[in-house]
Parts: C-alpha cells; structure tokens; sequence
C-alpha cells in the first residue's frame, strides 16, 4: 500500500516530474504536486544533496522573478549496458539522458562455456566500474542472446548460442558487482533502445525486424514491450511461409529461418558453388566454405545472378512471414536491424515489396519502414533504460542513495514488472 502523504513518495513523486519535463522550476513542481513551498524547497534540496538532481539557468514562466530550473543530473547518474552477442560482447557506459561515455567491445573465443563468457562480463563490469567511480552506477542492463524467461532471470534458449540454455546472469552477476541488474533479450532490448533514443520516439506501436544469423521481431504495442506468455514472442523466424522438408536449428521443418537467415543464405551459395554452379563469387573466394557477408555483397554489387536470386528469394520469404505480423499487430513503423541490412537495398525493398503486396491496404497506408541508425549500441541503449527506468520508478533510489543507512540493496529489492 502506497503511503501518498509519506516522504519517501513525494520525492520519488518529485523526482519523476523533474525527468518528464525535463526541466522545471521549483514553483511549477508546487503547481503539479499542490506541496506546500516549504515541503518543496526541502525535498528539492535532499534531492540536490544527493547530487541527484542539479540547478540549470533560470526561466521566466510568466510569473515576475526568474526562476531556477531543475533536471536530472545528467553528469553523476549512469548505467552500464551489456549486450552478449554470439562472438562479442558489447558494453556502454551511459548516463541518465543516453550520453554515451564508454564503449568497448570483448571478443567471446569459440567453443567459450557460458561460465567462461560470465567470468568475462564481471571482470569488465569491475573494470569499467573502476573506471567511473566518481559517477553514480546505478545498475547494470544485460542483453542477452537468448529468449529470457519473462520474470526477467534466466535464459530459456538461444538458437545462435547453443550452450547457453538455463543461465542465471541476472543473480550471478548481481551476487558479483552488488548493484540491481536487469536482463532481458537483445532482440527486446533493441526495440527499448529505438523507443527511448532510437527512431521510435514517440511511437507507440512498431517493430524491430531482425535480420541475420536468425529472424525475429520484437514488438511494442500501445507502449508496451509484448513478451508472451513466457518471454517467447515475436518469433517471426520460426514460422512457416511455405512447408518444406528444410530442418530448422528449433527442430522443427520449414521455418523461414532455416531458409532466409544470413546464415541459410551462405549455406545455400556454399552448396550450390560445390555442385558446380556459374558464380562471379568463386573468383574472389576460393574455398566454398569461406564464403561470407562481404563476398556476397561484392558479387551483388557485380550483379550476379546466382547471389541475387538466393538473397530475393530470401527477401520474399521474410516479407511475407513480415506482411503477416503486420495483419496482426497493425504497427506504424518498422525498423530493420542486423547485418543483413548490409546486402542492401535490393534485399529491403523486396522485403517492403512484399509487405505492400501481402499485408492489408489499409495497414500499409499507414506504414513506415527505416534502418535503424543506433546500429551497434541499440541493445545496450536499451539494456541502459531498463536501469534508469527502475530507478524513477521504483523507490530503491531512496535507499540505494541514502549516504546515512546501510541498508544495502537484495535480491528481494529489484522489482519485476
Ligand atoms: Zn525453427
């Protein structure tokens, strides 16, 4: 039960109308909470001793006297986002409004144990915490590679990271570093990242199509990021367009992934240059099994028939399966993110193409599609939010801030929503 007279709520109330406007004075705060001058002026002042919020300029709101304005202080709070892909491991140190001071990035060795991965993310977590100890870390946002069991604890299962099934990140590294971590799945994280600095600002239905190594969406709807029932949705790369005899990673036949992922897509070009087949590729990759990313986009560039036929076909089996989530879930933009953004625009707009001939008139009326422009940092962008937002929402700023208790953050503190 909320006490909505007691001191601890009146100034995480406070707090949040100095981050939503972004600025406002000590008097406009009174207006808003309809506090007493004095309660303001003492609450505005333990938030300012906390370093928490700082003074900025003066504006003139009508009412004679310049007044001092109020924000966040964006030089002392900070998060450190993590986002494990694969083969590297991306970190950012942010602060509360998305400046980013930090970035590194960690090469994961083949055949690494999850254990050996996690090992790594602390030692850097200590490093970079090192590194910035005169700023105010207040958490650490993960992203993982997997699909992350809704309550926001443990990987359930990664189709690009094989032994990393059933991994407790979240406690691990929280029982390490002693600061609140939150975790969630890169490809969910990414679409948090567009809405708070990306291009879904302001937004409040769209996708992230993620196109590379596998196919999925992650989806916010009315606001909200959609999870499913246990963390599962958003799936695109699992379904099916046309049934095929096509084994899947998922163990299931005919999922567009096993067909359309960049990884399908070197696998196809590899088997049809061993059979033999008329390819500008061979004269610039020698050895079928070492065909990659760029030798694909060079031959696209030097039109080659064989390439762009396995990359439309690709592109048409995406655009559909994508046509089919826009029936569904009715967004306004999409925004493409991943590697396979790099074969260009003959793969998107065919893609696009194949939205604007298979979903509803009406839907793709009212339809956008971008690139996203955070490129490597949208997951950790994301995982940074998830920090900050605990923080303005939650009052364990209060403990975690207060220099006179000792009360030290737990398990029991973090709070799932
Ligand atoms: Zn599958």
């Amino acid at each position: 039960m909320i006490d909505f007279n007691s001191k601890k709520y009146k100034i995480f109330f406070i707090l949040n109308l100095i981050y939503h406007y972004e600025s406002i004075s000590r008097t406009q705060l009174g207006d808003i909470t309809e506090y007493r001058a004095a309660t303001i002026s003492d609450l505005v002042k333990e938030l300012l001793d906390k370093d928490l919020i700082k003074e900025k300029g003066s504006s003139n709101a009508g009412r004679g006297r310049n007044q001092i304005l109020l924000e966040l202080n964006n030089d002392y709070l900070c998060a450190i986002g993590i986002s494990i892909e694969p083969n590297e491991i991306m970190y950012i140190v942010s602060t509360i409004k998305g400046d980013i001071l930090k970035t590194e990035k960690q090469n994961i060795p083949k055949n690494s144990t999850p254990s050996y991965v996690v090992e790594l993310i602390i030692s850097e977590i200590t490093k970079l915490m090192d590194l910035y100890r005169e700023k105010r870390i207040l958490g650490i946002g993960i992203g993982d590679p997997g699909l992350v069991y809704k309550k926001g604890d443990y990987t359930v299962f990664s189709s690009q990271f094989k032994s990393w099934e059933n991994i407790h990140l979240k406690s691990i590294v929280k029982d390490a570093i002693k600061l609140p971590v939150r975790i969630e799945s890169n490809d969910n994280l990414k679409a948090l990242g567009e809405k708070k600095y990306g291009l879904a600002k302001g937004i409040s239905d769209f996708i992230c199509l993620q196109l590379g190594e596998g196919i999925g969406i992650s989806i916010v709807a009315n606001n909200q990021l959609v999870k499913g029932a246990i963390g599962a949705a958003g799936e695109l790369g699992h379904t099916i367009v046309t049934p095929n005899d096509k084994i899947c990673i998922c163990g299931s036949y005919g999922c567009i992934e096993a067909s359309a992922s960049l990884s399908a897509i070197i696998a196809e070009l590899k088997r049809a240059v061993s059979l033999g087949s008329n390819t500008i590729i061979r004269e610039f990759c020698k050895n079928p099994e070492d065909i990659s990313l760029e030798d694909i986009k060079k031959a696209l560039d030097l039109k080659d028939k064989l390439c762009l036929n396995v990359v439309l076909q690709a592109a048409n089996l995406i655009g559909i399966a994508l046509a089919n989530a826009i029936n569904i879930l009715n967004p306004e933009l999409v925004i493409f993110e991943g590697l396979m953004i790099e074969l260009g625009d003959c793969f998107l707009n065919t893609i696009i193409q194949k939205v604007n001939e298979n979903a509803l008139a009406i839907t793709n009326k009212h339809l956008s599609f971008k690139i996203t422009e955070l490129k490597d940092n949208a997951a950790s962008l994301g995982a940074v939010t998830l920090i900050f937002e605990d923080f303005l929402k939650t009052d364990y700023f209060y403990k975690l801030c207060d220099k006179s208790s000792n009360e030290t953050i737990s398990c029991e503190d973090d709070i799932d929503f």
